[in-house]
């Protein structure tokens, strides 16, 4: 046993799967090499003690995957057809570095835009961000948070100041009450999902699930209902107004904490419980009985994922939210408070750490001159004023002639984004584009280079979860062939536009980010050695916050802020040709592309097919049975599909996992977005479906 310990290397890192942010050693060696994952072990972990689920457990082969980029690649243009051929990094760079200084001396810096990696560290984000404003000299900087969360920190940025989870996820396992909308919890963020369960089934914990499809937590729930796609804001808010009317609002928490609300309750005028039940289409008594539900717990916390944000109204609904528990008094108490679900293990960091065109790290605005200043003292340049373009407009911005160059790192942006046709047009009118990954995703196709990256388990730095939670992860096997790390890349990429950067480590990052960002003060890497962890904002002592509002809201005045509130009809809705509703989202086995997932044997064998969820009431009128082939079309593009019939989807409603790469969803997603944010409204697909014959 002694020889077999001595054989073994122990190293503790985060998971790179969702936003949960377990952690766990991985134990490499033996006879198979440094590179041999032998176990992992939960442990320790602030967010998961001693559980894992499958991804985080079985996840990690694709590391060694044979498709692993493992040196540059340049495109090579011929009339016979371009191919791409291995290159050195000196090569690579001094190509990207010459043609990044003609476009931008050509067209000017806004000519360019960088979109940075919710899969990579917080120092990663942060170099991103500094790389377009300090040496490119523009802020079109963005991340993937741009395709999911943006609304939630929306909401939350217009009613009590941070766009983070206002506690802990110990908060949500004590609370009275979780209310559950659009997220399918179980699979895409499985180990926080099980702290519900427990609570719910051991210690009396109501839960209230409210989303299209009956998934697992849905069967688990005292009240599971399912409002019309779109509607969410006009339940919301009727209950609201119920609480308001029935003596139920806690007019004392609302004096002492909160601006706006005679406004507020003006605006809730229409948004009776009669109306509620009538747009959302579901049963009065059952609103009613919620409203009872929240009128008499004591606490509770509001979860939410894309089920919300991602629709045209995802920052209305997100803040209508936000609203319920204001008005019902619940923050500023253990237990209580708003938690949109991160998904990436990093996205949330990647906003924390500026990659967003509007915000410095922190959520400094860049429009506000003394954040600029101080950034523009510590870093010895001018930094533009004005906003930056985000992902989405960056694509229309390529198609109107305006931006002509991207830097690209760890997304898989074709197949990301919505209406993927669009996305792909646009990239093939680009002048310049280089990705940075892991592997040759379907966006690779497009670029003139690939620089090749390493992945988590090959480099250091930090993750934050989706609450709030700094964790390190340590290097546990040497990058791969001649990938690097995304920072070191970043940072000879400065230097060849022209940068004097000397970054040793990641913690010379993180150094630097908490001198400059008063919400990361006090991080250092001693306080996040091994296991321990600290939670933004970090006072320069050291002090984190578990509890995000205990004092005030981060508002001007400390006070929150009651949003009036009005509900838009969805941009587009089913109509005679396109009469099916098309849900999307994840399964539990895989990962948004399926570019890691896919790559692991072991995780693909279990669900090697994609498949099209059809209610069983659709099945019969269409005469379809599962197996059976069919084409979904869109006005966006098509598909075709095999068909699994399952009571999970109801009426005319469709689902499909978001995971296969030879299935894309967003082939038939289209380019509407939420009005504030510009995320798309990937839930808001209406299609038509075409049975083919059986063979
Ligand atoms: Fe990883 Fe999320 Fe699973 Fe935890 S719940 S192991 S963070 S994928």
């Amino acid at each position: 046993a002694a020889m077999r310990e001595e054989r073994v290397k122990r190293t503790k890192t985060v998971c790179t799967y969702c936003g949960v942010g377990c952690s766990f050693d991985v134990w490499t060696g033996g006879k198979g090499g440094d590179r041999h994952i032998l176990k992992v072990e939960p442990g320790e972990g602030a967010a998961n003690n001693i559980s894992t689920c499958v991804k985080g457990k079985f996840g990690w082969d694709y590391v060694n995957s044979e498709d692993r980029l493992r040196k540059p690649l340049i495109r090579e243009r011929s009339a016979e057809g371009d191919r791409f051929r291995e290159a050195s990094w000196d090569e690579a760079l001094t190509l990207m570095a010459q043609r990044l200084t003609q476009i931008k001396a050509e067209h000017g810096p806004d000519a360019i835009g960088l979109i940075s990696s919710s899969k990579c560290t917080n120092e990663e984000s942060y170099l991103m961000q500094k790389l377009a404003r300090a040496v490119v000299g523009t802020n079109n900087i963005d991340n993937c948070s741009r395709y999911c969360q943006s609304p939630a920190t929306q909401g939350l940025f217009r009613t009590v100041g941070y766009g983070g989870d206002s506690g802990s996820i110990s908060d949500i396992a004590q609370s009275g009450l979780v209310m559950i909308v659009g997220s399918n919890t179980a699979e895409a963020h499985p180990v926080l999902a099980t702290r519900v369960k427990r609570a719910h089934k051991l210690h009396g914990q109501k839960l209230i699930v409210a989303d299209l499809r009956e998934h697992e937590m849905a069967r688990r729930a005292d009240i599971f209902f399912r409002p019309s796609p779109g509607t969410d804001i006009v339940w919301l808010s009727a209950l609201s107004r119920w609480m308001f009317d029935n003596g139920h609002a806690k007019t004392e928490f609302l004096s002492q904490w909160v601006n706006g609300v005679e406004e507020y309750r003006k605006s809730l005028e229409p948004f009776t419980m009669e109306y509620a039940a009538k747009i959302c289409k579901v049963p009065l008594e059952t609103l009613e009985k919620i409203a009872h539900e929240v009128a008499a717990t004591e606490s509770m916390c509001i979860l939410w994922a894309m089920g919300v944000t991602q629709h045209c109204g995802g920052s209305d609904t997100s803040t209508a939210i936000s609203n319920l528990l204001l008005v019902t008094g619940n923050y500023m108490r253990p237990g209580t408070g708003a938690y949109p679900l991160r998904g990436h293990n990093n996205v949330q960091g990647a906003s924390d750490f500026g990659s967003m065109p509007a915000y410095f790290p922190g959520y400094d605005k860049i429009a506000d001159d003394e954040a600029r200043e101080r950034y523009e003292q510590g870093w010895g340049v001018k930094i533009p004023t004005a906003k930056g373009l985000d992902n989405h407009e960056m694509v229309d911005a390529i198609y109107e002639g305006r931006l002509k160059a991207m830097y690209l790192i760890g997304e898989d942006m074709l197949n990301a984004d919505a209406n993927a046709n669009y996305v792909g047009g646009g990239f093939e009118r680009l002048e310049f584009f280089v990705v940075q990954d892991i592997f040759f995703s379907e966006t690779c196709r497009y670029a003139d280079i690939v620089l090749p990256a390493s992945p988590s388990l090959e480099k250091e730095g930090t993750f934050t979860s989706t609450e709030r939670r700094f964790q390190r992860l340590y290097e546990v096997m040497e990058p791969l062939g001649e990938s690097r790390p995304d920072w070191r890349i970043i940072q000879e990429v400065a230097n060849r536009l022209g940068a004097k950067w000397n970054y040793s480590h990641p913690a010379d990052v993180m150094h630097e980010s908490a001198g400059l960002a008063p919400m990361f003060a006090g991080v250092t890497y001693d306080r996040l050695a091994g296991y321990k962890t600290l939670q933004w904002p970090v006072a320069v002592d050291g002090t984190d916050s578990p509890l995000l509002y205990t004092k005030e809201f981060h508002m001007q005045d400390g006070r929150a802020k009651l949003y009036p509130m009005e509900w838009i009809a969805p941009c587009e809705t089913e109509g005679d040709e396109y009469d099916l509703h098309l849900n999307n989202g994840r399964l539990l086995e895989h990962f948004h592309e399926g570019n890691m997932t896919y790559r692991v044997p072991g995780i693909h064998a279990e669900t090697p097919e994609c498949f099209v969820e059809v209610s069983p009431e659709l099945a019969k009128e269409q005469s379809l049975v599962t197996g059976q082939w069919v084409d979904l079309g869109s006005r966006y593009g098509q598909l075709r599909m095999q068909v699994l019939v399952t009571d999970r989807v109801s009426g005319k409603q469709l689902y499909l996992p978001l995971n296969s790469k030879e299935h894309p969803v967003n082939l038939l997603t289209g380019s509407y977005t939420d009005r504030a944010t510009h995320t798309p409204a990937y839930k808001e697909t209406p299609v038509k479906m075409t049975v083919l014959p059986l063979k």
